[in-house]
This record gives structure tokens, sequence and C-alpha cells, in this order.
């Protein structure tokens, strides 16, 4: 069937692609700004992402939760905002206009790209390997598993930690191919101090934890059961796994192995596994204990060969090692400069490198000269201050109005929950790009608390704060402000010393 010709050209003075945290939040305050134009929100998920309860809880860290709604709602909210549920296919950047799948054409005198990410699978087109991003994916991945008796995990970063952590029922092998766990956001001394979670008996009660939050709107399962599956749809966030039953089908709790400094070779289907006459591993008894390396007497669907010469059985993979922004809609005879990661170039005021086309969120890329205390990481908390500053961008530049940097790029500050710990990360929290000439300072409770400072010349560059520390306000502003810590050594981290009052 020949593709539908692009129907009569609609659009508006603001195009906006995505239904993420940065769509949605671009469109509002677009919407907010310019109450007479019609905001039109383009998006292939037939839901959106909200953002509600938004609290700025010190100047750099903040508090809200995310809900999944109708787009409906949306617009009920903003009535100048009109949501088009379709996937992009094509921009014309030249002609300043983007075609859907629908067919239709849509012009722009502003468009922003806020499509997000993609898992980044160790392998495409395998059935037996999953990846996590969306709402769909997720369910796939709970009814997989609860048919599950082993599974293998691989990736090193923060979905592969939450899932570690919550699953029971099912045996783990969790392949890194660093030293030491959570590499993204932690050293080997904050890992050692984790480790002990992964044995826990019985699961502990949840630690209340204030941070982001996510939720699903009544109104959108309704919508989301009608959508056409395999689209791709927003990316989950904190406690996506909430409400999911994540056991496998065996009676254990948690049960993990971790294979580090390695990746994966190949992966077998059972067939290919038998002709090739390997033999695979049954579970490891104990943590380091080689010895304990028996072979398997159970026939797996499919076998992975790490690089460290082992292989292991398991009903299925799950790839959780980072993503790709989703770049590939939009780049055809489109001359975008793309980073390494992927990602679409942005300048410090959003800007890619196509005149009027902004991005946001995990499909860009920042490529401005950061403040020495912040980076970019793929996260919602980044996601929703780019799509904001995004929009108050293309306003100033439609207005011809100056606009300075947002005070959200001065400090990276995130909080999370790892292994049920309250987790606050500021600044350089693994002296990331400081080089050699820094120091770090270390206060450890077993079980309570891990607290550790990256210092640079006297001046407190980053920390990372795990348990109920209390000490994140005081941190931000010793981080924000680089006053020079010399003179207080290692009274800095004393816990005899009530810090606040200190440099109150
Ligand atoms: P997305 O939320 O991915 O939204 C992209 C939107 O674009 C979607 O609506 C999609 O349907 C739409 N789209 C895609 N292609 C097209 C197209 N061609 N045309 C039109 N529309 C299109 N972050 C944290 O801060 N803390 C966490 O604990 C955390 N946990 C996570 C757990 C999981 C399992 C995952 C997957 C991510 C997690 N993240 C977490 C990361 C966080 O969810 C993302 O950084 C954030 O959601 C990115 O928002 P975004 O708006 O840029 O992209």
């Amino acid at each position: 069937m020949a593709a539908a010709s692009p129907s009569a050209v609609a659009g508006g003075r603001f195009v906006v692609v995505g239904g993420g945290v940065a769509g949605v939040t671009c469109a509002e305050r677009l919407a907010t700004e310019f109450p007479s134009d019609n905001i039109l929100l383009i998006t292939v998920s037939p839901v959106i992402k909200a953002i509600l309860n938004f609290r700025q809880v010190s100047r750099t860290l903040e508090e809200f939760e995310v809900e999944e709604q109708a787009s409906s709602v949306l617009e009920g909210h903003y009535p100048n905002i009109k949501v088009i549920q379709s996937g992009v296919k094509q921009l014309k950047s030249e002609d300043h206009k983007i075609i859907t799948e629908a067919g239709e054409e849509y012009a722009y005198e502003k468009l922003c790209l806020c499509a997000g990410a993609k898992p980044k699978l160790i392998t495409e087109g395998n059935p037996f390997i999953l990846g996590i991003r969306d709402t769909d994916s997720a369910a796939e991945f709970q009814k997989q598993l609860a048919k599950a008796r082993r599974i293998i995990i691989v990736g090193n970063g923060g979905i592969a930690l939450e899932l570690v952590y919550e699953i029971e029922g099912c045996e783990v092998i969790w392949a890194i191919k660093d030293k030491a766990i959570g590499n993204t956001f932690f050293d080997a001394g904050a890992a050692e101090f984790l480790i002990p979670k992964l044995s826990v008996e019985k699961r502990e009660p949840q630690i209340a934890c204030k941070r982001t939050k996510y939720t699903t709107a009544e109104s959108s399962k309704q919508q989301r059961t009608a959508a056409s599956p395999g689209k791709i749809g927003s990316a989950l966030g904190p406690d996506w796994h909430e409400g999911l039953h994540l056991k496998g089908a065996k009676e254990l709790s948690h049960k993990v192995y971790i294979e580090n400094l390695c990746e994966i070779k190949k992966i077998y289907l059972q067939e290919e596994f038998l002709l090739s006459q390997k033999v695979s591993l049954a579970f490891p008894k104990a943590q380091h204990d080689t010895r304990n390396a028996e072979p398997d007497q159970e026939l797996w669907p499919v076998y992975v060969e790490l690089t460290n010469g082992k292989m292991y059985g398991c009903d299925f993979i799950v790839s959780a090692t980072g993503v790709v922004p989703n770049v590939q809609p939009f780049l055809d005879n489109n001359n975008f400069a793309v980073a390494e990661d992927g990602g679409l170039k942005v300048d410090k005021y959003m800007r890619t490198s196509l005149p009027d086309i902004y991005a946001a969120g995990d499909i860009c890329t920042a490529s401005w000269e950061p403040s020495p205390v912040w980076q970019q990481m793929r996260l919602w908390t980044q996601a929703r201050q780019m799509g904001w500053y995004a929009a108050k961008c293309m306003a100033a530049d439609a207005l011809g109005e100056p606009t300075d940097m947002d005070f959200s790029f001065e400090l990276f500050a995130h909080v999370t929950k790892f292994f049920n710990y309250k987790v606050v990360l500021l600044g350089k929290y693994n002296a990331q790009g400081l080089g050699v000439n820094h120091e770090l300072m270390l206060r450890c409770t077993k079980g309570q608390e891990y607290v550790k400072v990256v210092m640079q010349n006297g001046r407190m560059m980053g920390a990372v704060l795990i348990g109920e520390t209390d000490l994140e306000e005081t941190f931000e502003n010793l981080i924000l402000n680089q006053m020079d810590l010399s003179r207080y050594g290692e009274d800095l981290l004393d816990p005899n010393i009530d810090i606040e009052d200190y440099f109150d």
C-alpha cells in the first residue's frame, strides 16, 4: 500500500515532541507564557507524564510526584495545549515542518524535541533479552519473571541496582563489568556498605523517602490498553516496581550472585548450547567461593557465556546497560550535531545545532561548559529542569529577551533510594573529572549510614550520603559557596559536632 501523502499543514507557533517529563513540562510552561497561542504536543504514547506536588526541598534538591495520565487531563488543565497522539516520522528542519506516522504535517516556528531514550540492549531481536523502559516493558518483565527460576541481569546502573534488591523467588546472577556494584552512583566503599542488604533473608518494610514518586492515574490505564503495541512510551522512574510483584517461580527470598569484572561474550539458545558441548555452572553456593562452581544439571532456555569464561543457563536475560538517546526519527536529512553518547548536542540555551530546534531530557546532551559541580545524568529531575528551562529559552527568543542560565544547573543534586536506604548524591560525588588531586573523607556506621565527602584544595566538591544523615542541606551550601574548609579537617565529619550549627 502506498504511504499516505501528508494532509493539509496544521501547526503552531510552538511544537513539542514527547509526552514524558521533559516534553510535558516544556509544553506546560509555554502554555502559561503564551496563553493565546496553541501549543502542540505530539507524542507516540497514549498517556503523558505529569508532575504533581512539586516542592523545592532546598536550593537544588527537589521533590515531586510523577503521574501517568490520560492526555485529556493535560488538555483540561491547559486549554491551549493540544495533544496529538502519533509518532513523528520525519523532521523537515529547512521547511520548519514535521510529519507524523499518521501522515499529518505540522509547521512550527519553534520546536522542542523531548523524545527520550531507548534501553541499550546487549543484542537486538533476541526474545530472551528484555530491556525495561516503559510501563509495557515493565509489565512484560513481571510476566516473564513469574515463570522464571533463574535470570541474569547485565548492567550496573540504577535499574540493575533496584532489580537485584527487589526480586524474590528467583536466582539472580548479576553480571557487572566493574569491580564494585552500582558504579554509576557509588565507589567501592559505598558498594561494600550496601552489599549485606542483598543477603537479608526477609524483606524489610520500605522506608519512606522524600524523592520523586511515580503513579498511574486510572484514566491512563484505559488509554494505555488501547495503545498500539511496540511503540515507545515514556521512561519509568522512581518506585516504578511498586505495585509490580517482582517474584519468580521459586520459594526463596533474595538469592543474588555477583559476577564482577566481566561482560557477556556470547548468548546461546538451548539448542546451540547443547551442540557446543560447553559446560554450564550451577548457582554458586556462596559469593567468591569458586570451589562451589559445580556443573549445572538443569536445562535452560538460554545460556550466557561471560568474558571470565563462566557459562550460566537462565530463563531470560535483563539488559540494564543504560540508554541511547532516541534521535533516529529526527536525523534523516537533518545535519544535527550529535554527541559521543548519541544525544543531540544542546548549548546553554537548550538549542540544538539547527535553527529554532531545541531539545530537552534524555534525548539531549548538555554541551555547554558546565559549572564545576554539575554533570548531566539522564534522570527525572534533570528532564524536568531541562524541559522547563528549554521553554524559558524558547519564550525569551520568541520575545527577543535575554535569558540567564537556570540555577538548577549550578549543582548536581539527586535523592533516591537504593537497597531501602535513602541516598543523596551531590556535585562531583564520585570525584568525576577531578583528576588525582582530590581527597576523600569517610564516615561509616555499618547498617546505618555511609557519608563520603570529596574535597579539592580545601573545598567541598561532592558528597554521597547514604542513610538518614540529615547533612544534605549543609553540604549543598558548602559545595555551592566553595568555602575554604581546610582548617576544619576531620571535624567536618565528626558525628559529635553539629555541623549545621558550625556553619550557621
Ligand atoms: P521519556 O520519559 O522517555 O519520554 C519520551 C517521550 O517521547 C514519550 O512520551 C514517548 O512516547 C515519546 N516519543 C518517543 N519517540 C517519539 C516519536 N518518534 N514521536 C513522538 N513521540 C515520541 N530517573 C530518576 O531520576 N530516578 C529514578 O529512580 C529512575 N528510575 C528509572 C527506572 C527505569 C526503569 C527507567 C527506564 C528510567 C528511570 N529513570 C529514573 C530515568 C527517568 O525515567 C528518565 O530520565 C526520564 O523519564 C526522561 O524523561 P524524558 O521526558 O526525557 O523522556
